[in-house]
């Protein structure tokens, strides 16, 4: 059987854009498990099948992982692959019957999916028509049409156990079958999950009986909320998909990376909702890891991790680099900055504010409350970190006030040291607890959030000033296609896109520049 996994990731109506240096470490999860079963698969990035020369007859079976916001992607590649099976996987399927309904894909497989899959490969999958039904039903974590042409949904799994979670090897050769892999930033998890469980109480009405159990119970009380309230972040479904965190093991996770690193990638990411909860489920085993201050961040796993990261010979010597994503406040202790300084200097992280009023935040069910974050802005910063912050417009609960308080905040993060900040609209996520709320109107449409949108575009334009005649280190990717007498490159700690000039075969080497000016708000221009 040959298996294609077409990467839609982040690609909208077919085409990536801004994203183009992001390679995601869901598709090659998945590809693993075809790998340990000895079943040929490669990854195809959705341009390509979308372009003039795929052939779907040389494939028997595809898988499309992609977001909500890729259905057109998702929906054209199907349609392009008429008459073979398609499964599809990723974010795009929390929403388990429309997922479906919306694209034409035979089978949706939803939240964690190595489980699902290897069930469904004790199934002739060359054959959607003649495939058992009722096998199907009782496979759970997916949903299929069944024979009366209804999409029935078999519920999700239980979340995975960290043993079972650390049996299944992502794919490292399939990196290659990305096109500019030398260059991207290459996720590679570190963990799942989020120990966020608190739970957002915003119509502060009966649906919370205000037991306190998810605040201030036991690891386990908090996983259950006898008025069934989705863990974590209003906005967020993390951990009503995943649960509590669970990690990989150290070695696992540098077989991988050294095994990327060997196949010529040059720039990986440590894929974490909060890289701070790695290893912390180990120190509350066998309890569900449900709260996300207490206990303190392991530190000597995170030390254990990072120190042999970073002895793997081609970081050691600066050919490539090794960052990390998110990070929650409320474990930003001192111990945990330094140590994030030691191994993570001018690197970006990213750090979620999301609101900049107190009591907003607490019925949003944030993890930490805005002073507490601006700290951990200081804190990161004083130890040579990039702290990039993430705020929020037209979340439910907005008013007025919590508008002002926010714009204040963004001014403060500033003052305290954020890089960047990064502003998104609401949009509701199935399986969070927000999942009913209408998305955030656009900023346009909406005195309060204008206010937060233009003191975002502030804040940003005194920032990207800053970069004018620093020297960056960037990995040269391909010509730029509007002028291609220049190259497009991405510094090796992550930053905005470096348009540089230079002769051909400069592809895939590491470059020092200096940035001269701007091109845009995304990208700035460089020279050797
Ligand atoms: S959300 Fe649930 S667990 Fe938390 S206080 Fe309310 S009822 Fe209790
Ligand atoms: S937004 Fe972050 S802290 Fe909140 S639930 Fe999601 S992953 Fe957890």
């Amino acid at each position: 059987m040959n298996v294609l996994i077409v990467d839609a990731l982040a690609s909208g109506k077919g085409k990536r854009l801004v994203t183009r240096d992001a390679i995601g470490a869901g598709p090659r999860s998945v590809a693993g498990i075809f790998e340990k079963k000895g079943i040929n698969v490669n990854i195809m990035e959705v341009e390509k099948v979308l372009g003039k020369s795929f052939n779907k007859d040389f494939y028997d079976l595809l898988l499309v992982s992609g977001m909500s916001g890729d259905l057109t992607a998702v929906r054209k590649t199907i349609k392009k692959v008429y008459g073979k099976t398609v499964i599809i996987g990723g974010p795009i399927t929390s929403e388990p019957i429309n997922s479906l309904k919306n694209t034409g894909a035979d089978i949706a497989v939803i939240g964690e999916g190595e489980e699902t899959l290897l069930d469904l490969l004790t199934l002739d999958l060359n054959n959607i028509e003649s495939l058992p039904l009722e096998k199907l039903e009782s496979i759970k974590g997916l949903s299929f049409l069944n024979k009366n042409k209804k999409i029935v949904f078999n519920g999700l799994r239980p979340v995975m156990q960290r043993k079972t979670y650390n049996t299944f090897k992502p794919s490292i050769k399939t990196i290659k079958n990305y096109s500019i892999f030398y260059a991207a930033r290459v996720y590679l998890e570190v963990l799942r999950g989020c120990s966020n469980y608190y739970r957002a109480n915003i119509e502060q009405n009966e649906a919370c009986s205000l037991c306190n159990k998810c605040r201030e119970g036991k690891l386990i009380d908090r996983f259950y909320c006898p008025q069934n309230k989705l863990p974590g972040c209003g906005y967020c479904s993390v951990p009503s998909l995943f649960g509590p965190p669970k990690s990989r093991t150290v070695d696992n996770i540098i077989e991988e990376a050294k095994g990327l690193l060997e196949l010529g990638v040059n720039r990986i990411v440590l894929s974490a909702p909060c890289i701070l909860d790695y290893g912390r489920d180990l120190l509350v085993e066998p309890e569900p890891l449900t709260d996300p201050r207490f206990p303190e961040p392991n530190y000597e796993e995170l030390e254990k991790l990072f120190s042999k990261l970073f002895d793997l010979s081609k970081v050691k010597e600066g050919a490539a680099s090794i960052m990390i994503e998110n990070i929650k406040a409320s474990l930003i202790t001192d111990r945990s900055a330094t140590l994030l300084g030691q191994y993570f200097k001018n690197t970006p992280i990213s750090i979620g504010f999301e609101t900049g009023s107190k009591e907003h935040s607490k019925l949003l069910g944030r993890p930490s409350n805005p002073s507490e974050t601006l700290n951990a802005i200081k804190k990161l910063k004083n130890t040579g970190i990039k702290p990039y912050v993430y705020f929020i417009h037209g979340l439910p609960g907005q008013t007025r006030k919590t508008a002002l308080e926010t714009v204040n905040s963004i001014n403060e993060s500033i003052r305290n040291g954020a890089e960047r900040i990064i502003l998104y609209r609401f949009h509701t996520l199935p399986m969070s607890e927000f999942c009913n709320y209408p998305n955030g109107l656009p900023y346009v449409k909406d005195k309060n959030s204008k206010i937060i949108h233009e003191a975002a575009i502030k804040a940003n334009r005194l920032k990207k000033d800053d970069l004018i005649g620093k020297k960056v280190n960037v990995v040269i990717a391909e010509r730029y296609d509007k002028n291609p007498l220049y190259y497009v490159s991405y510094p090796l700690k992550h930053g905005p896109v470096v348009l540089v000039e230079g002769k051909n075969g400069l592809e895939n080497n590491v470059i020092n520049v200096e940035i001269t000016r701007k091109a845009s708000d995304r990208m700035v221009y460089g020279r050797f």
